[in-house]
């Protein structure tokens, strides 16, 4: 059976949404979290844009190390060969690129009016495909944006193209999250079998199911012999309704009773690694996690009407489909209410080496622990938030590659 591989967006189609922002250090936490997660591949962000070139290739640099156990790394770009040249000229080491461009009518005639016909679509998407892989990149994901509203057969030209001029998979982009499980299901089939080339689902959540859609795209592409790559979010934040959510996916993968012995998840996925991430990225974007979120919400385990509470207690499995410990949580919090000394933005030396010394991490001497609280300082600047624990070891343990993604030059003329 082939297998669904997970590819995490947030760091770009997250990002990207309005009114929501990360740090380069907490896009940079993400990936280390995705990866301890095991998950196949973090889309990191957008190598054409400036402010993003010292954070990508500081985390190039970071897989170099070995940091990064089994996440890929890729960058979003359009498919046009301008941008691949300048993705290559700002970030030499990328090794994994997604291109992409509108392949719908309504898109084409509403965003390039008249300037690009489907011919020229599929030129130019060629075209970046043929400039990345000369340029070095290992892997080029080619997207269909808006392939929803975008008629079967010119999927499947794009598809063709794209795989007989070296692309590694071809992303099936719900831009608008238009489609419903099973005509999308059907979609994916047929495509599978015209192309014989492994997919991407790329499902946004605007009719609520963003989830649904997603799974039974990839069921098709597994159904025919394919593997499949779901593209996911962390508690499923992204454009306008949001995009799918990774914690439902890996659940439903695990626990849906239509899945079991028919779609098979890649080994490795470490589920009890949701928590955390799931907390940690809703600290660094400053949104909650709705009461009701799948496996990582408040409510998610809580029970208290006299029925569910009572089948509850008398065997969890009346109301519960999976446990707490299968998502991380369930070990009680510790809370300081006393005396607490932090660092940060405006912290001095004293204070800074106490709040590392509590971590177990040691300096020689002040001028080597001064180095440190410099980047701590230039850190808390860019988050605007206290820095976790996990933060504070991490910039003492990778001091150069903090020092680069918090460093941004501007010029200004
Ligand atoms: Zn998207």
């Amino acid at each position: 059976m082939k297998n669904i591989y997970l590819i995490d967006v947030t760091n770009r189609d997250g990002v990207q949404t309005s009114r929501i922002l990360l740090s380069k250090l907490a896009k940079t936490m993400i990936n280390v979290y995705l990866d301890e997660m095991g998950i196949y591949q973090s889309e990191m962000g957008f190598p054409t844009l400036k402010h993003e070139v010292n954070y990508i290739n500081a985390n190039l640099a970071l897989a170099e190390k070995g940091v990064f156990k089994t996440l890929h790394l890729e960058g979003w770009c359009r498919a046009v060969p301008e941008d691949i040249e300048l993705t290559f000229k700002n970030c030499p080491g990328i090794k994994h690129l997604n291109i992409s461009i509108s392949t719908s009518d309504i898109m084409i005639e509403g965003k390039f009016q008249g300037r690009k016909t489907w011919k020229d679509v599929l030129h130019s998407m060629v075209e970046a495909l043929k400039v990345a892989k000369s340029l070095g990149a290992e892997t080029v994901g080619v997207n269909a944006e808006d392939a929803s509203r975008t008629e079967t057969g010119k999927l499947i030209e794009f598809a063709l193209a794209a795989k007989e001029n070296g692309a590694d998979r071809f992303r099936y982009c719900d831009t608008l999250g238009a489609d419903d499980p099973i005509t999308i299901y059907e979609k994916i089939k047929t495509i599978a079998d015209a192309s014989a080339f492994p997919l991407e689902m790329h499902c946004h959540n605007d009719l609520g199911m963003a989830e649904a859609v997603s799974l039974a795209g990839a069921q098709g592409a597994i159904e025919k012999g394919l593997d499949c790559y779901i593209n996911t979010t962390i508690n499923g934040y992204g454009e306008r309704a949001g995009n799918c959510d990774l914690v439902s996916i890996i659940l439903a993968l695990q626990y849906a009773h239509g899945f079991e012995d028919k779609v098979h998840l890649e080994d490795g996925v470490d589920l009890k690694k949701a928590w955390k991430l799931a907390r940690y990225t809703s600290y660094a974007f400053d949104i909650p996690i709705p009461i009701k979120q799948v496996g990582v919400g408040a409510n998610a385990f809580a029970h208290e009407s006299g029925i569910h509470a009572d089948g509850a207690l008398k065997d969890r499995r009346n109301y519960e489909l999976y446990d707490p410990e299968d998502v991380g949580r369930g070990e009680p919090e510790l809370l300081q209410t006393g005396r607490v000394i932090t660092t940060g933005e405006y912290g001095g030396l004293k204070g800074f080496r106490h709040v590392y010394d509590e971590l177990g991490i040691h300096f020689h001497n002040d001028r080597e622990a001064r180095k440190i609280l410099e980047l701590v300082q230039y850190a808390n600047l860019h988050t605007q938030k206290p820095l976790t624990d996990d933060e504070l070891r991490f910039i003492a343990e990778h001091p150069a590659e903090v020092s680069k993604m918090l460093t941004v030059s501007v010029r200004y003329r």
